[in-house]
């Protein structure tokens, strides 16, 4: 007897504890969308921390286990987390999994393993503009789980949007004193093709949108001719990823190195990218700084 006890006293405690529903966001842009819209109407964990690079995560167990728990999951989609759906199998999770951009039509591109094969860019979130449609899906994803709640989620979404709206704004004012033939970006994957046609530039990388293999020599010469071509100045690192193809790249091309971009997530806590908006407003201005 004291041992049934003991046995439902272990499940009940944790379902005491937890009150809030558990969201489990699956990388840090999505998390920070959730945190800011949810409030404190949900728990929210996220799967990556700051740094990890989301192409390449490896699921742990802890995963499993948190997924287990989890009332709903929100992932950015188009194959930005590949490694979900076999968590989700492995986890048995069978509640929503709120794909956060839903609705932008994704911009397809060559694939480095399949010659002729084409697959969807992942990175619409690094045009800010698209992060209304990753809000309004997480505000109407939080709003079903919680119809109580439902009115001050409606209203912090609405600030987030309107913040998000300001920002593609100021960015689209900020790049317009920057003659078109500069706006030229290489960074280390191709992470930038939304963001280039959001606001009219040039991108090259030596690594693809999904970072599947390496680049051969062919291909790193091919770089460097386009920057001496192009007289391109932006050449960015990349947080989270090593910064070896890129130094390379630069220092053959006899071009320095314009700093550091977060294109896969966010900042670690107390960096100006440590919110999407701030990731969004640093990126801007870094690439500002080096092609002014
Ligand atoms: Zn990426």
């Amino acid at each position: 007897m004291r041992c049934i006890l003991t046995l439902l006293l272990a499940f009940l405690i944790p379902l005491i504890a937890e009150e809030k529903p558990n969201i489990v966001t699956a990388n840090t842009i999505v998390h920070d969308l959730a945190q800011r819209i949810g409030g404190d109407r949900f728990r929210v964990t996220c799967l990556l921390q700051p740094g990890i690079d989301p192409h390449l995560y490896q699921p742990v167990p802890s995963d499993v286990q948190r997924l287990a728990q989890a009332r709903l999951v929100i992932i950015n989609g188009l194959g930005f987390e590949g490694w979900f759906d076999g968590l989700a199998r492995e986890a048995a999770f069978t509640g929503p999994v709120v794909v956060a951009k839903a609705g932008i039509t994704p911009r397809m591109m060559g694939d480095h393993d399949h010659p002729g094969v084409e697959v969807p860019d992942p990175h619409p979130f690094n045009a800010i503009i698209h992060g209304v449609t990753y809000a309004e899906n997480i505000r109407d994803a939080l709003v079903a789980q919680d119809a109580a709640g439902a009115e001050g989620i409606r209203q912090r979404a609405a600030q987030v949007i309107g913040e998000l709206r300001d920002l593609d704004a100021w960015a689209r004012q900020s790049f317009a004193v920057i003659p078109r033939e500069r706006r030229v970006i290489v960074t280390h994957h191709d992470a930038l093709d939304y963001f280039a046609q959001a606001y009219g530039f040039r991108i090259a990388a030596p690594m693809t949108a999904l970072e599947d293999g390496e680049p051969g020599a062919r291909q790193v010469a091919d770089l460097v001719t386009f920057i001496r071509g192009t007289g391109a100045t932006g050449i960015f690192l990349e947080y989270g990823k090593h910064p070896g193809l890129v130094t390379q790249i630069a220092r053959e091309a006899g071009v320095r190195v314009g700093g550091g971009l977060y294109l896969d997530g966010l900042g670690p806590d107390g960096s100006p990218a440590s919110t999407y908006p701030g990731m969004f407003r640093a990126n801007v201005e870094t690439i500002l700084a080096a092609l002014r």
